[in-house]
């Protein structure tokens, strides 16, 4: 069985994020760029499954600037087999590198794309499900747990207070939620042999589709900043504050 698994290249998760002067977008300049963590995720658990003798070979796809192919190289390290890149330096949304994920799964027939629930730059979460429509395949997910069985899927959902487990016909698009696994570390032999790894470079040119946005960011704000908080002498006034200032509590 192939697995295949998308691998975007975002701001890393402990970059304290800035937003730009104009308000066009936030600040990428001269900032640590990383695989984004539910990629990791999803890159751990093809993996395993490799490991486990149900995932026959595991490719990492990324659609981004040159740059990308260091995210691949990661996914490469930590375990994966080969490579693609569709690059280019455009912003890409979310239904566009469905589309080129499209081309991908139809000219490599996998039986199984496992992406990460979201990206944390854009928070869009849409790639999978419009992957999982552009090819008519049963898609789960939030997965916190992934079960293979024979043309199925069994997986674990993340809800709201809860767990919901279903079972889906292969092939399909499963998302991954936090939960699921911890990512190991690529270890230094690891990235060594990832080096030697093959990654096929293409552009949206290659797989035909086109790219052009379809949505106008109007603006980008940073969150209001916290007020500095005040000290209280007694319980009394701390009560008394949260009645009749912040209104919190009832009087
Ligand atoms: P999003 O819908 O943008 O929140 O992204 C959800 C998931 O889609 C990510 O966790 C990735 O697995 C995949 N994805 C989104 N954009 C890209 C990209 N440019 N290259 C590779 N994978 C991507």
């Amino acid at each position: 069985m192939k697995v295949l698994v998308p691998v975007k290249r975002v701001i890393d998760y402990n970059v304290k994020i800035r937003v730009k002067a104009d308000q066009t977008g936030v600040e990428t300049a001269n900032v640590k760029m990383s695989m984004n963590p539910f990629d990791e995720i999803s890159v751990e658990e093809a993996i395993r499954m490799k490991e486990a003798g149900t995932a026959s070979e595991v490719i990492a796809v990324s659609i981004g600037a040159q740059q990308s192919q260091e995210t691949i190289r990661t996914a490469l390290a930590m375990g994966a087999d080969r490579g693609i890149l569709v690059q280019t330096d455009e912003q890409v949304e979310p239904l566009a590198v469905a589309k080129i994920l499209k081309v991908l799964v139809d000219r490599e027939s996998p039986d199984l794309v496992i992406a990460g629930k979201q990206a944390i730059d854009d928070d869009s979460n849409q790639t999978g499900q419009m992957l999982a429509a552009l090819l008519g395949w049963s898609q789960a997910t939030f997965a916190s747990e992934i079960e293979l069985g024979d043309g199925s899927a069994q997986v674990t959902r993340e809800i709201d207070g809860g767990l919901e487990t279903i079972k889906v016909s292969l092939p399909a698009v499963v998302t991954v939620d936090l939960r699921l696994n911890e990512p190991r570390y690529a270890s230094l032999p690891n990235i060594m042999k990832a080096k030697k790894k093959p990654i096929d470079m293409l552009t949206p040119e290659d797989v035909g589709v086109d790219i052009s946005p379809r949505l106008a960011t109007l603006k980008v704000v940073e969150p209001p900043k916290r007020e500095a908080g005040v000290k209280v002498e007694t319980v009394a006034e701390l009560v008394d504050k949260l009645k009749n200032e912040a209104k919190v509590i009832g009087v």
